[in-house]
C-alpha cells in the first residue's frame, strides 16, 4: 500500500533505484567521470534528493539547465563540481561565478558577459565552450569556432577564465545508428583538435547524453551527462527497456480511489460525456489531473493499477481527477490506484503513459506537478 503521509496522490522517489542507476551508468562508461543531470527539479524526482544519492554512488559532476537550479543545489549543501549550461543575457554569471558553479558559452557575447562578471567577483570563471556540431540549438557554428577559441585563450591569459570544458549535444542518439551521431562525434573531434592547437586544454571534454552513454561507447570521452536513465526511464524504446538496460524506475505515482459507485448502463462519463458506461457497471475515482501534471492526451488511454488489473482512463483527464471503469469488480474508495511505477508489481510504467499521451517518458515523470507530494525511500 501508500505510504501514511501519502494523502490523496503520492510520487514515491526510490533514491536505492537512483544509487543502482549511477552505479550502472558508472559501468556502462568506466573510464568516464558521470555528471547527473538534475535538471527541471530533477526530471521532476526532486534536484536535491537525488543528486545527494546521486553523489553517494560516485557522480563526480552534476548538471543543471539554468544558474537558479544550481544555485538551489549549492544552497542545499552540495559543493562538488557543478554545471549549468542554459546561458541568457544578463543572468546571475557573477553569483554562479562565486559560487564555483561551471558555466557553459556559446557565443562571443556570452564569452564576454561571463568574462565580465569574472572580473567583478575578482575570480577565475570556470568555462565549457559549447560547439554545434549538428543539433542546431545552443552551440557555436564550426565556422565560428576558431574565433571563440581565440578569444577564451586571450580570456585565460588574463586570468578571467579558465575553460574547464568543450562539448557538444546530441540531435538523434536515441535512435542508435542515424547517421547524424557519427557525423556529430567527427564534427566534435575537429573542433577540439581546433581548441588544443589553440592552446587550451580543458579538463573534460563531453557529448554523450543517456542514449549515447548506453549505446555509443566512442562518444564517452571524459564525461558522460546522464539524465533520464539515472531515474531508472530507457531514453527511447530504440535503446532498449529499463529492464534489457539494467534500469530501475525510481518514481511510482499513486493516488487513493476517492470514491467508488455504482452506476447504471448508458451513463455518461465526465466532461463531453467523452465515455458512455456500456452496461451497469462500478466506476471509481482517482483524484489526479491535468493539475497534477498528466497529460490530458491519455484520456481514454492511460492505464491504472486498480483491484489487480488495468483500467484506461474512462473519458477525460480533468484538472483534478478522472475515473475507470472498474466492471464489475470489487473495490471501495481508499483503494490504491497505481498510474505508473517500475513496472514489476504489474503496473504500467512512465513509457506507457507515453505511449498513451503520445510523449515521450522524460515529458510525463518531469511534469508531474509540486502539487504531488514526493515521498522519498
Ligand atoms: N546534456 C544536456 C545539454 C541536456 O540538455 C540533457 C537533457 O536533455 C542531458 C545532457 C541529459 O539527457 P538525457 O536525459 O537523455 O540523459
Amino acid at each position: 500500500g501508500p505510504p501514511a503521509e501519502s494523502g490523496r496522490a503520492c510520487a514515491e522517489i526510490d533514491l536505492g533505484a537512483v544509487r543502482d542507476n549511477v552505479r550502472t551508468l558508472r559501468g556502462y562508461a568506466p573510464r568516464a567521470e558521470l555528471m547527473a543531470v538534475v535538471k527541471s527539479d530533477g526530471y521532476g524526482h526532486g534536484a536535491v534528493r537525488c543528486a545527494r544519492a546521486a553523489r553517494q554512488a560516485g557522480a563526480g559532476w552534476l548538471g543543471a539547465a539554468t544558474p537558479q537550479e544550481a544555485f538551489a543545489l549549492r544552497d542545499a549543501g552540495d559543493t562538488g563540481r557543478l554545471m549549468c549550461w542554459l546561458w541568457t543575457p544578463g543572468g546571475p554569471w557573477q553569483e554562479a561565478v562565486e559560487r564555483d558553479i561551471d558555466v557553459s558559452a556559446s557565443s562571443h557575447w556570452a564569452l564576454d558577459e561571463i568574462v565580465a562578471a569574472a572580473r567583478a567577483a575578482g575570480r577565475t570563471a570556470r568555462v565549457h565552450l559549447k560547439v554545434d556540431t549538428g543539433l542546431g540549438r545552443n552551440g557555436c557554428q564550426p565556422a565560428d569556432w576558431p574565433r571563440l577559441v581565440a578569444a577564451a585563450r586571450a580570456a585565460e591569459a588574463e586570468g578571467a577564465l579558465r575553460v574547464t570544458g568543450v562539448w557538444a549535444h546530441f540531435a538523434c542518439a536515441d535512435e542508435p545508428g542515424h547517421p547524424a551521431n557519427a557525423a556529430q562525434l567527427d564534427a566534435f573531434r575537429e573542433a577540439v583538435a581546433v581548441a588544443e592547437r589553440a592552446g587550451l586544454d580543458p579538463e573534460v571534454r563531453h557529448h554523450a547524453n543517456s542514449p549515447a552513454t548506453l549505446t555509443l561507447p566512442e562518444s564517452h570521452f571524459d564525461l558522460v551527462r546522464t539524465g533520464v536513465s539515472v531515474y531508472g526511464l530507457s531514453p527511447s524504446p530504440q535503446v532498449g527497456t529499463a529492464d534489457s538496460l539494467g534500469l530501475r524506475p525510481a518514481m511510482t505515482l499513486s493516488a487513493s480511489l476517492a470514491l467508488v459507485k455504482q452506476v447504471p448502463g448508458g451513463h455518461g462519463v465526465g466532461y463531453g460525456y467523452a465515455y458512455t458506461t456500456p452496461g451497469e457497471t462500478t466506476l471509481g475515482l482517482v483524484p489526479l489531473g491535468y493539475g497534477d501534471g498528466l497529460p490530458r492526451h491519455a484520456s481514454g488511454t492511460g492505464p491504472v493499477l486498480v483491484a489487480g488489473k488495468w483500467r484506461m482512463v474512462a473519458g477525460t483527464v480533468a484538472m483534478d481527477q478522472f475515473v475507470v471503469d472498474l466492471g464489475g469488480d470489487e473495490a471501495a474508495a481508499g483503494d490504491r490506484a497505481v498510474l505508473f511505477g517500475p513496472g514489476d508489481a504489474g503496473e504500467p510504467t512512465a513509457e506507457d503513459w507515453a505511449r498513451a499521451a503520445g510523449t515521450i517518458s522524460y515529458e510525463i515523470v518531469t511534469r508531474i506537478s509540486a502539487r504531488v507530494p514526493r515521498v522519498y525511500a
